[in-house]
């Protein structure tokens, strides 16, 4: 594995490693948040310096093509002006407050334009706290306690929602992390993704217990997942015979896969929405909003506690303006199309080239090459992939400047910032790498 200070084609790393044995010493595994380690592909982390449109600098100086930006926030490109320009000098110097702001509603706003479902929204701080606060209003609105998530399906790190799977069966929740008491998860319940009869038995099986049934709409912690036909159709059917919520948790897929989410390019309509990433251009953000009549119970004007000191800060809501703004321009999502189409020609033509069986799974820019040998469908089926294959890929693709996710379970993201010539080099990196 090309973890050495210096990978084959002479990327040489030795800056960064002398920084990750330092703050290995400091932080756990020397990161703030667990896939940041590498653990994924072995080896050590690369430490950015700075970035700026589609590329990260790292601390030794090389430029890489980011695939990653940052988990998905970073659509535009970095430093993207209007959102640097929104954010620095937009805010006016007012990093946080304590009294409400007209920046919140115009966010609040733009959001509910492109997204219909959204009647009311109330902005936190991350994912996290998203999922956590939707799960919490969909208890307080339903008066039930369970709630069904899916295998494979992350939704921030919350108690309730760290729980493994069963492969294929509905199983009761057992705590994924120490620290979470069983307790915690004996509410959670789990159901292999795309399998809407696994929930339906579910239902069957806790009559007028299930609160809500939460779902990433393309299944994008898993590597990328699509659902199958008629998989969220008929949980928005089994929700709503059964007098349950249906929250989409559309952190990743908001305003990435349409202006108006996966939910515009399916056309359901969710009870509940919870968003993050993109919507604050970069800076800490979260949202969950939905249908008035529920969200009314969020405090203060309903009985479900909910709140946060820098909810709804200033330079976040600015930012997600910008950024939000720029998305609704004509053409953005057509153009992302476009790219996505470009990469996933070129690597499957290269795929081809080199005799080699992988899957290339795409909903415009978001996708993932599993090393499987055939479509992956679910959690099961994607933790058969062939990560140590993923890791080689993984480093002869940083060798050749390009910065992919270090783990076969997360999504690569394409920016407006990759240029067609930024593509057709990725592809030929590909093409290179594949033919070994
Ligand atoms: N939901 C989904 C679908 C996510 O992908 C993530 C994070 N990648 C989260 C929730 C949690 O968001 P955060 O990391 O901002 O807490």
């Amino acid at each position: 594995m090309l973890d050495q200070n210096t990978t084959g084609s002479g990327l040489s790393l030795s800056r960064s490693h002398k920084l990750f044995e330092e703050a290995q010493n400091l932080l756990p595994g020397g990161v703030n948040s667990p896939v940041r380690a590498f653990k994924g592909v072995g080896g050590n982390p690369v430490f950015i310096d700075h970035a700026q449109g589609a590329y990260l600098y790292d601390v030794d100086g090389n430029r890489y093509l980011d695939y990653v930006q940052s988990w998905g926030p970073m659509i535009l490109g970095h430093g993207y002006t209007s959102v640097v320009a929104a954010a620095t000098s937009g805010s006016r110097s007012c990093f946080s407050l304590d009294s409400p702001t007209q920046a919140e509603t115009e966010l609040g706003k733009l959001v509910m334009a492109c997204v219909p479902s959204v009647e009311m929204i109330r902005f936190v701080n991350s994912g996290t706290e998203a999922t956590m606060s939707a799960l919490r209003v969909a208890r307080a609105y339903t008066g039930r306690k369970k709630i069904v998530k899916f295998s494979g399906g992350y939704h921030g790190h919350a108690d309730m929602l760290l729980v493994q799977a069963g492969s294929g069966v509905a199983t009761m929740g057992l705590p994924d992390s120490l620290g979470v008491p069983a307790e915690a998860t004996v509410h959670t319940l789990t159901a292999e993704y795309n399998e809407s009869v696994a929930v339906a038995d579910l239902f069957r099986m806790y009559p007028g217990e299930i609160a809500a049934v939460i779902v990433e709409p393309i299944a994008a912690n898993m590597g990328l997942v699509p659902p199958a036909a008629g998989f969220l159709e008929t949980l928005r059917e089994v929700t709503q015979r059964e007098g349950a919520l249906l929250i989409f948790d559309e952190v990743m897929t908001g305003f990435r896969v349409a202006l108006g989410g996966m939910q515009e390019r399916v056309g359901i309509t969710p009870d509940l929405t919870c968003f993050g990433k993109i919507i604050g251009g970069g800076l800490p953000v979260g949202a969950y909003g939905g249908r008035r009549d529920i969200m009314q119970v969020v405090a203060p004007i309903g009985p479900m506690y909910q709140a946060g000191t820098l909810s709804g800060n200033p330079l976040a809501m600015a930012a997600g303006i910008a950024t939000l703004q720029e998305l609704r321009k004509p053409g953005q999502y057509a153009e992302l199309e476009r790219k996505g189409l470009f990469l996933e020609e070129g690597i499957r033509k290269a795929l081809h080239d080199a005799g080699i069986t992988a899957q290339l799974q795409r909903i415009g820019s978001m996708f993932c090459l599993y090393f499987a040998e055939a479509p992956v469908t679910n959690y099961t089926e994607a933790k058969r992939a062939d990560t140590s294959r993923f890791a080689r890929y993984f480093w002869d693709m940083l060798a050749r400047h390009i910065y992919l996710p270090p783990s076969q379970f997360e999504a690569c993201f394409i920016s407006l910032a990759l240029d067609d010539g930024m593509l057709g080099e990725t592809v030929k990196a590909v093409a290179d790498v594949l033919r070994g």
